[in-house]
C-alpha cells in the first residue's frame, strides 16, 4: 500500500514558477501568413501569450492543489500526523489561498483577452499583455509564503512510512524495560521490521505473525504508550492518538518481576491511563518475566490487574497462548468493526 503523500510532485517557489510561465511563453511563437494585418497578427499573439502565461501559472497552481491527499479521507493516521508535523489548519488555509490566487489568474487573464478583443493596435495590444504578466507576477508573488508551507509539508509527509490499516495490529504498552522489544523479537516469523517516525527519536518496531490464514503485525513503540499520558506535551499526545488508531487491540506488559524500578501499583497506574485515553480499543493485560517474578509478586499483579497470563518473553514460555490471546481479540474486534 502507497501512502497518501507520497506522490505529491516537487513544490515550485513563487519565483521558479514565474521563470517557468516566461520560458514556456517565449518558446511559443505563431506561425502566421505575411497577409495577415498587424493588427490581427498582434492581438493573436498576444492572447496566445495571454493564454500560455495564464494556463501555466493558474495550471500550476490548481494541479499543486490536487495532489495534496484530502485530508477529511485519508486514514486518521496522517491526518494526526498531518496536525502534528505541520498543522491541518494552516495548510488547509494555504492550500485556500493558493486556489484563490489560481482563480484571480484565471479571471484576469479572461477580461484582458476581452480587452483585447476591443483593442486597435498593436502598440496597446502589447501593453495589455504586459500588465496582465506584471499582474500574474504579483499574484504569484504574494503566494510565496503558500507556496513554501506546502513544499515543506511535503518535505515532512512524503517520507512517512506507509501504515496499513488493513493489516490487524496488536500495539504493545507497558514501561521500557518490561520486556517489550523482546517479545516482537520472540514472535516474529521474520526478523521485525525497524521503521522511524519524525516525532520520535527511538526506533519503531514491528514483527509479523503469521497464524494459519491469518497476518497481523505486532508493534513496539518506544517513547509512546510508555509513560502516563497526563505528563505528556501535546505533540506527544497526538503521536499516541496516531498509533491508537493504528492498533485494533492493545496488550498491556507488566513487568510482573519489578526488575525495572517500576512497582507494580505504578504499572497499575499506567495502565489505567492507558485504558482512559483508548476507550473502545481492546486492552489485554500480559505478566511478562515471570520466570523471576515471586508467587507473592504474581498473587499481588493479579490482585491489581485482575486474571492475566503468565509468559516468559525471555525464555519463550507461554507465548503460544499469547498469541492466541491476541489472535481471538483481533478476530472479535474486527467481526465488530
Ligand atoms: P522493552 O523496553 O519493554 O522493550 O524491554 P526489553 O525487551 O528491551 O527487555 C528489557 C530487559 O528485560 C532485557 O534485558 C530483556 O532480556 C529482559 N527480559 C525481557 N523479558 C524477560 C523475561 O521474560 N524474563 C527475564 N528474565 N528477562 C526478560
Amino acid at each position: 500500500m502507497r501512502q497518501p503523500f507520497e506522490s505529491m510532485p516537487t513544490v515550485l517557489t513563487s519565483e521558479e514558477l514565474i521563470d517557468k510561465a516566461y520560458r514556456e511563453n517565449d518558446r511559443s511563437e505563431l506561425e502566421m501568413s505575411d497577409y495577415v494585418p498587424p493588427i490581427v497578427k498582434a492581438k493573436k499573439r498576444e492572447a496566445a501569450r495571454i493564454k500560455v502565461i495564464e494556463d501555466v501559472t493558474a495550471g500550476y497552481l490548481e494541479g499543486l492543489v490536487k495532489s495534496v491527499p484530502t485530508i477529511e479521507n485519508i486514514h486518521p493516521f496522517y491526518s494526526d500526523l498531518l496536525e502534528i508535523l505541520v498543522g491541518t489548519a494552516r495548510t488547509k488555509a494555504a492550500l485556500g489561498r493558493i486556489s484563490r490566487t489560481a482563480r484571480i489568474i484565471r479571471e484576469a487573464g479572461k477580461a484582458t483577452a476581452a480587452k483585447l478583443k476591443r483593442t486597435r493596435n498593436p502598440a496597446a495590444a502589447g501593453l495589455l499583455r504586459r500588465s496582465y504578466f506584471g499582474r500574474v507576477a504579483s499574484l504569484v508573488r504574494s503566494a510565496e509564503a503558500d507556496l513554501n508551507a506546502i513544499a515543506e509539508m511535503r518535505e515532512k509527509m512524503r517520507d512517512l512510512p506507509t501504515a496499513d490499516p488493513a493489516v490487524p495490529t496488536v500495539v504493545l504498552a507497558g514501561y521500557p524495560g518490561v520486556g517489550k522489544s523482546t517479545l516482537v523479537r520472540a514472535l516474529s516469523s521474520a526478523k521485525p521490521e525497524i521503521r522511524t517516525y519524525p516525532f520520535t527519536t527511538k526506533e519503531i518496531i514491528i514483527g509479523h505473525i503469521t497464524r494459519g490464514y491469518m497476518t497481523f503485525q505486532i508493534v513496539d513503540t518506544p517513547g509512546i504508550l510508555d509513560k502516563p499520558i497526563s505528563k505528556r506535551g501535546k505533540v506527544e499526545l497526538l503521536s499516541i492518538s496516531a498509533f491508537g488508531r493504528l492498533s485494533n487491540v492493545i496488550a498491556f506488559i507488566v513487568d510482573a518481576s519489578e526488575r525495572n524500578d517500576f512497582s507494580l501499583e505504578s504499572q497499575k497506574a499506567l495502565y489505567d491511563d492507558v485504558a482512559a485515553s483508548f476507550k473502545g480499543v481492546p486492552l489485554l493485560v500480559f505478566f511478562n518475566k515471570c520466570d523471576l517474578a515471586t508467587p507473592e509478586q504474581l498473587k499481588r499483579a493479579e490482585e491489581l490487574f485482575g486474571p492475566g497470563d503468565r509468559l516468559s518473553a525471555l525464555k519463550s514460555e507461554g507465548l503460544a497462548d499469547f498469541v492466541g490471546k491476541l489472535e481471538a481479540a483481533l478476530k472479535e474486534a474486527f467481526s465488530a468493526s
